[in-house]
């Protein structure tokens, strides 16, 4: 009886992962359409400053983050192709894609917005394209034909990804020596700990928006936020609270001592000319 339980889940696991299979079959072959026919963009969130005076900084700096525009489906978040352009090599190409579109309007605000413009550009990496051997010359090739200075550049990736093997370790290194900076997302969520930061060569430390959508409310939460920054702190790096959207959580923060911030609050991501009024509009 056990057994024909078993057999029958064993079916029904088969056919779960035939759906699944087809299903990223489906996206893959829609996604090279996306690449070829240009659906992918990218949108910009606005990082700020939170100075110790209580004012906001508004040109700190930027995210910028995909997004699949999709003839039927509408706006695609990362989160439905991501995982599957990894796992299918398409990854690559995006990357490539959203590292040079970010430089190239970076610095078209540069030349449009002077001194107001965003002083940093953050740009999302998935563990694919460290892995690639040639990496760190393609990032410096961007810069080189761009004109992006290296240290407006902040590439950024996931704690689990940071702490995982030499590979990664050393091309976090090579890209560092590019003059670039590196950042830890989503801090708080993966395995490595407090105890480990020393050990990343990172600039800046994310602190996930699970933490920060309970600056307000839970002790626990707030002593976390708390550690984190002052450990960053500790080791000259800066923190970043990711995903505020009340003034509560933002007074939360801004009491840790944490020295920028992003979330709804101050802005939704927005395309680039959106941006640039947005910038105009809190000058
Ligand atoms: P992330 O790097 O942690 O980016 C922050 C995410 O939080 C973004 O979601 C942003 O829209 C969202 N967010 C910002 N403020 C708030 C807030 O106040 N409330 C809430 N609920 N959400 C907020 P998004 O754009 O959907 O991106 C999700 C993830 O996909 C990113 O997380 C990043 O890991 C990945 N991603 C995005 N763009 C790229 C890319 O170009 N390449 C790679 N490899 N990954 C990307
Ligand atoms: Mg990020
Ligand atoms: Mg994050
Ligand atoms: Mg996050």
């Amino acid at each position: 009886e056990a057994k024909r339980a078993g057999g029958a889940r064993h079916v029904m696991f088969e056919a779960a992962m035939r759906e699944r299979a087809a299903r990223r079959a489906d996206i893959e072959a829609q996604l090279r359409t996306a690449l070829a026919e240009e659906q992918l963009f990218v949108m910009y969130q606005p990082v700020v400053g939170l100075n110790p005076d209580g004012s906001t900084d508004h040109s700190a700096g930027v995210e910028a983050l995909v997004r699949w525009q999709h003839p039927t489906r509408g706006l695609v978040p990362p989160f439905d192709f991501i995982g599957v352009a990894e796992e299918c090599g398409l990854i690559d190409q995006i990357g490539d894609f959203v590292l040079e579109r970010s430089c190239v309007d970076f610095m078209r605000w540069r030349a449009q917005l002077g001194g107001a413009a965003p002083r940093l550009m953050a740009v999302n990496l998935s563990r694919a394209q460290l892995a690639q051997p040639d990496w760190t010359a393609k990032v410096a090739n961007v810069l080189a034909r761009t004109g992006m200075p290296p240290e407006s550049l902040q590439l950024e990736v996931t704690e689990s990804l940071a702490a995982q093997d030499e590979q990664i370790q050393v091309r976090l290194h090579e890209l560092k020596s590019l003059g670039i900076k590196l950042a830890l997302d989503d801090f708080g969520t993966g395995y490595s700990s407090l105890s480990s930061l020393h050990l990343l060569p990172v600039d800046t430390v994310k602190i996930d928006r699970s933490f920060v959508c309970k600056a307000d409310t839970s002790h626990h939460h707030r002593v976390l936020i708390e550690a984190t920054v002052k450990v960053a702190q500790s080791l000259g790096m800066n923190t970043v609270a990711e995903g505020i959207e009340t003034a509560a959580q933002l007074d939360a923060v801004r009491a840790q001592l944490c020295a920028k911030g992003q979330g709804y609050l101050f802005s939704r991501p927005l395309v680039s000319n959106a941006l640039v009024e947005w910038i105009g509009a809190n000058r």
